[in-house]
């Protein structure tokens, strides 16, 4: 095995609190190995375009408190096509790039599964998205900051929702998974949560305000997108049409959720598993995604992580059915 000397770090698809402190980790840690770091700019599209320059441990000072990333993201449909793969591939061996870093979601990590079936270039992938739908890692980087911005943003509207006796409806990120509906649902005392996993069931929000305590204030509901966002709008419709004498209002947080100041947890989460990237190119992995699990540093082949089949703890909705009454 050839030891590396120069590998390349990017951030892909949507942006997440805590990919700056997973740059930073890389770079500093890589450093601490004598690797050098090749930054990619715009994740997969930047390297098609040869958008890559040097970085060093200074290139990363003041930014494990930033939100979004240093390195700027995107989405890109090029790499998508056997050609553009190749011109990446092709700008990575032009400067002499033997490794890669990817920090992203599910998309990013197929795009690397794919890439690394077809070229010998070893990539290793740290989680940031905030909608902790990967296999293999309890949490993902930028899920703590999304929902601890979520509560802050309900407790706000639920002032002014018990203030004027509201219903609100919540919609909170999350195109395949409920995941930060599920535990913000929970953390700000929602009257009910619908999340794709168990289909968007009107029938039982209806049932539930049929039935529930009538004697509160003010209601929230917490509604996951899914793969059709804004759809909290018509469920508000129909919560209209069938209970006219509710006051009830629609919120979308939208991208608020994606910024700010990455919470300690994020931090922390960010600079293990980046210090573990480098070192687990150095001992030769490749292909895999490094998270935690129990507490501990868990390797995830690129396949197993994008399986979409994290499951919801069925236990949650449980939990809010118990505490809504
Ligand atoms: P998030 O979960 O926050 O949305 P993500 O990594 O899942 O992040 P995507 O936009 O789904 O974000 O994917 C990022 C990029 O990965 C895509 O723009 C594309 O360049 C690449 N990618 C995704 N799927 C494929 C694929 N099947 N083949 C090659 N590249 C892909």
């Amino acid at each position: 095995m050839t030891q590396i000397k120069k590998i390349g770090l990017f951030t892909s698809g949507g942006d997440a609190p805590g990919m700056n402190a997973a740059i930073r980790a890389v770079v500093r840690t890589a450093k601490y190995y004598n690797i050098e770091v090749v930054g990619i700019r715009r994740g997969y599209e930047g390297m098609i375009n040869g958008e890559l320059f040097p970085m060093d441990g200074k290139s990363v000072a003041n930014i494990i408190q930033r939100g979004g990333t240093i390195l700027k993201t995107a989405r890109s449909e090029q790499f998508k096509t056997a050609e553009g793969r190749r011109l990446a591939y092709d700008q990575l061996v032009k400067h002499g790039i033997q490794g890669l870093v990817a920090i992203g979601g599910d998309g990013t990590f197929t795009g690397a599964r794919i890439f690394g079936s077809e070229y010998d270039m070893p990539i290793v992938g740290l989680p940031g998205t905030i909608d902790n739908d990967l296999y293999g890692t309890d949490f993902t980087i930028g899920y703590d900051t999304a929902i601890n911005t979520v509560i802050d943003a309900v407790d706000k509207i639920r002032d002014t929702a018990e203030s004027h006796d509201r219903l609100f409806i919540v919609e909170v990120m999350g195109r395949d998974s409920g995941l930060i509906a599920l535990r913000t649902g929970i953390a700000s005392g929602a009257e009910a949560i619908i999340i794709p996993e168990t289909k968007r069931d009107i029938n039982a929000l209806m049932d539930r305000l049929e039935n529930g305590r009538k004697d509160k204030s003010s209601k929230i509901v917490m509604v996951a997108e899914g793969e059709d966002p804004g759809g909290a709008f018509e469920i508000g419709r129909q919560v209209k049409e069938k209970f006219p004498n509710y006051d009830t209002r629609v919120s979308i947080l939208g991208h608020i959720q994606r910024g700010g100041k990455p919470s300690c947890m994020d931090r922390v989460l960010a600079s293990r598993v980046g210090v573990a990237a480098v070192e687990a190119l150095r001992d030769g992995h490749r292909n895999e995604m490094i998270g935690i699990v129990h507490n501990e540093i868990a390797f995830t082949p690129f396949e197993h992580a994008c399986k979409h089949h994290v499951e919801i703890n069925a236990n949650f909705l449980k939990i809010v059915e118990i505490l809504s009454i």
